[in-house]
């Protein structure tokens, strides 16, 4: 398989340590407010990565930490800390907003088809991992302790920036978002390793160590549970682009600077969810959720095709015009497909050989689901019989996973199901009444009644849709 490899700036063949075995690391979320679909991009192409490798024969490890502490606004280390602002904003503790929006990260990913990856490690789990990296950081004289906090000094490395071409007078570390420089450290791009002295004197968290209590700054956090898990090398990294520098950067920074040698030979980097305007922000006009775009009649497996329409390493335009042409497509390619459910007989086995030839050919270019997609109206174009044209669908579903086989039951299903009880239906009236008043606590718990009583309901733009479970 060709994968861009951000490293290096070009495609290159994937390669493993291992032989049919992939360590593959994932960023995971900070988990102090609900997910942004932007955010939900990178973990839905993270996604279709794992799948393809594993379609393709390979055993993957996938690891994700779970940011619950030491995240500032600004990802150098400057701003308000991300879980206290949670905290604050909804007067609860800082746990309870870790626990909440982990919760609400996974029931988001579970409605995008995203697979939870077969580690996921909240970082208040890992303090002594990350104190004993400190320490050696320090031993070895990658690190300097400073008006109480302990930083990376990056002048001690041969080559610190690996993704740009930055020169450090380009840099305004400590200086962005009306915050004064942090004037500890001996270089700009130097980070935090370890807070004791913070500006944040109401910290919720705080743990004993070799510098006084303190918390971790957020970059040593995924060099040591990638290590914790993955031992000394990781195959390939991911995150979004917006992590390249500092995260990533400062993440290789110390992880080659404890283990002596190299960590990770390939990276890779998913590209922007972007309005009309260039960057999405969070500040401007309505902040993009999954339960967003459900309010407004969009399903979640319309949003994954959407994103699996484009290529990764591609922005992608977001708009709700851009969205409408999304579940249209997505609603027709079903329709297309329902047929298909009632074929009969075994499929051709040389035949959906080929078939599956084309997707391979297709995702084996740079993971390019774009291209992956068009395989699927090949596909149902093409002169295999109905069987045959089932597997390859459902096949190619274990990897993009856009639900079509169970969409389109269920399309047939709720035309099937005429008969739907009066019992259920008082409850569908019930529930748009509350969803008017905007009570979507009342209309949640009308949902659950509803799902009690063995139906399902979806919103559509053509209205609601009442579906036997
Ligand atoms: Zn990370």
């Amino acid at each position: 398989m060709l994968l861009y490899n951000s490293l290096t700036r070009e495609k290159e063949v994937f390669r493993t340590a291992e032989p049919g075995k992939v360590k593959m690391y994932t960023c995971g979320p900070t988990v102090y407010h609900y997910a942004h679909i932007g955010n939900l991009r990178t973990y839905i192409m993270e996604d279709v990565l794992e799948k393809y490798l594993s379609f393709s024969g390979y055993d993957v490890l996938r690891i994700m930490n779970i940011t619950d502490v030491g995240h500032l606004t600004s990802d150098g280390d400057t701003g308000d800390d991300k879980m206290l602002k949670g905290a604050k904003r909804e007067h609860k503790s800082v746990m309870e907003i870790a626990q909440f929006y982990t919760d609400a990260f996974f029931a988001d990913c579970e409605k995008l088809r995203i697979q939870r990856p077969a580690v996921i490690q909240p970082a208040t789990g890992c303090i002594p991992e990350f104190i004993e990296a400190v320490q050696k950081l320090l031993g070895k004289g990658y690190a300097y302790e400073a008006g109480g906090n302990v930083y990376f000094d990056t002048a001690k490395l041969d080559q610190y920036y690996r993704f740009h071409d930055f020169k450090e007078e380009d840099l305004e570390v400590g200086v962005r978002e009306g915050v004064g420089a942090d004037t500890n450290k001996r270089n700009k791009a130097d980070f935090v390793l370890w807070f004791t002295k913070s500006k944040f004197d109401d910290q919720e968290l705080k743990w004993q160590s070799p510098w006084g209590m303190g918390y971790p700054g957020w970059h040593i956090e995924c060099s040591c549970i990638g290590m914790k898990y993955a031992g000394e090398t990781l195959d390939i990294h991911c995150g979004g682009v917006d992590n390249m520098f500092p995260h990533h950067t400062n993440e290789i920074a110390q992880s080659e600077a404890l283990l002596g040698h190299a960590w990770c030979p390939h990276w890779f980097h998913v590209l922007h969810l972007n309005d009309a305007s260039g960057k999405m922000s969070k500040s401007k006009g309505e902040f993009l959720t999954v339960s967003l775009l459900e309010q407004k009649g969009y399903s979640p497996m319309a949003y994954r095709f959407f994103c699996l329409q484009s290529h990764y390493r591609k922005s992608l335009v977001f708009s709700w015009e851009n969205m409408d042409n999304a579940q249209a497509a997505y609603d027709k390619l079903i329709a297309k497909i329902r047929p298909l459910l009632d074929a009969q007989g075994e499929p051709d086995a040389a035949k959906l050989d080929t078939l599956l030839g084309g997707f391979r050919e297709a995702m084996d270019n740079d993971l390019n689901t774009a291209q992956g997609i068009t395989v699927l109206y090949d596909v149902l174009k093409s002169d295999a019989d109905a069987a045959t044209k089932r597997a390859a669908i459902a096949a190619i579903d274990t990897v993009l996973s856009i639900g079509l086989l169970e969409s389109a039951q269920a399309m047939t299903d709720s035309e099937q199901n005429q008969e739907i009880p009066a019992e259920v239906l008082a409850l569908v009236e019930a529930r748009k009444e509350a969803r008017k008043a905007k009570d979507f606590a009342k209309a949640d718990a009308i949902r659950d009644e509803i799902t009690a009583l063995g139906w399902s309901i979806r919103e559509t733009r053509q209205g609601t849709e009442i579906t036997k479970l």
